[in-house]
């Protein structure tokens, strides 16, 4: 598994001219799952910045999703000959952001990672993504990017956080395993074929993201389960998933929605994201305890309103299984304190190597 380390303390503001002091964006509603859970009782936070952006933060750690800052009226360009214009804002400009440890990039496309991205980002940044995207933004020569990780699919990396101050005594770090899922942007079949040789749209990744802690051998012990469907259709390749994770609880679910529809290399009206029904598939696929949609009416190719999968989940008798979030919503949950979470009970802990330097000396 690959291994990534970071210092959060380090990490500072995720732009090259940012100024000022940036704190966690406020919200404007906050949800929660079941409805009536305690908010007090959380300890993370999922903050919805639009399209498939969200700013994630756990134990001080932040984490950026596929970056897109553009405004209402700018386009975006999706492959050859197809555009498309965004309709919302987001919840937050790029400018905005606090500090960020890290970008989740699910593929490189205009919607994902729009030029505001590309332009503003520190070069630094670690951000990990496919492939694909990882060959894009390491050769800009002097604007390439300087700590991008690839992921295929199945393929993991251990992102390790250096304790901050007051989590010293702690001998496990917080730490993040990601691990890429597959997904398909294209329908299998002929069309398929012909975009791998147009590359009009790029291969994209769904992801796993493992939120837990890890020993001084990195050892990696999960506490919460995210995953992040990217923009893929309901194919074959996701029945994977559960095998893999079979006996292993998905506490949330991500889902890009938005029935993506564009021309395809021939020309028919195609369609790239899922939409309502796919989306229902995915849910009873993936059995997560909670789904989120996300991707859902940022751009005008976006088909499939979110109404559809309303009522959709409503017809399934799904509606206590998803949390609805508008773009500056945030949602709330808790991340289970690990079995090392806290300073109790761990061979290479300070304090207890400590009382048995002193049975050794008494
Ligand atoms: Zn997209």
């Amino acid at each position: 598994m690959k291994q990534l380390t970071i210092d959060p303390a380090a990490s500072g503001l995720p732009t090259r001219n940012h100024t000022g002091t940036k704190t966690f964006p406020e919200a404007k509603t906050t949800r929660v799952h079941p409805s009536n859970a305690k908010e007090e009782d959380t300890n993370a936070t999922l903050y919805f910045i639009g399209t498939a952006t969200t700013l994630l933060e756990w134990e001080g750690i932040r984490i950026l999703t596929d970056p897109n800052f553009l405004h209402a009226g700018d386009h975006v360009h999706l492959g050859p000959g197809v555009s498309a214009t965004r309709q919302t804002n987001p919840a937050i400009d790029i400018e905005e952001l606090p500090r960020v440890d890290a970008v989740l990039l699910s593929h490189y496309h205009e919607d994902h990672f729009d030029r505001l991205a590309e332009d503003k980002l520190k070069r630094d940044l670690p951000i990990i993504t496919t492939p694909h995207a990882h060959s894009c933004l390491t050769a800009k020569g002097e604007e390439s990017f300087t700590s991008v990780h690839a992921l295929d699919f199945f393929e993991s990396l251990q992102m390790s956080f250096i304790h901050s101050a007051e989590q010293a005594t702690s001998s496990k770090r917080p730490s993040i395993k990601v691990t890429g899922m597959p997904g398909k942007h294209v329908p299998p079949g002929p069309l398929a074929v012909a975009n791998d040789i147009l590359k009009a749209v790029p291969p994209t990744n769904g992801w796993m993201v493992e939120l837990g802690y890890s020993d001084s051998s990195s050892q990696f012990e999960n506490c919460y389960r995210i995953y992040i469907s990217g923009d893929t259709l309901m194919i074959d390749e996701l029945k994977e998933i559960p095998e893999r994770y079979r006996g292993q609880n998905i506490d949330l679910m991500l889902i890009h929605l938005g029935g993506t529809t564009i021309p395809g290399p021939s020309m028919p009206l195609l369609m790239v994201t899922m939409d309502a029904k796919q989306g229902i598939q995915l849910m009873e696929l993936i059995n997560p305890d909670v789904t989120i949609p996300i991707h859902y009416d940022d751009y005008d190719v976006f088909m499939s309103p979110l109404n559809d999968f309303k009522k959709a989940v409503l017809e399934a008798g799904w509606s206590d299984k998803v949390v609805y979030l508008d773009r500056k919503d945030q949602f709330k949950f808790n991340v289970r304190q690990g079995k090392g979470g806290s300073a109790e009970t761990s061979a290479d802990s300070g304090l207890l190597g400590e009382q048995l330097g002193t049975q050794a000396v008494g």
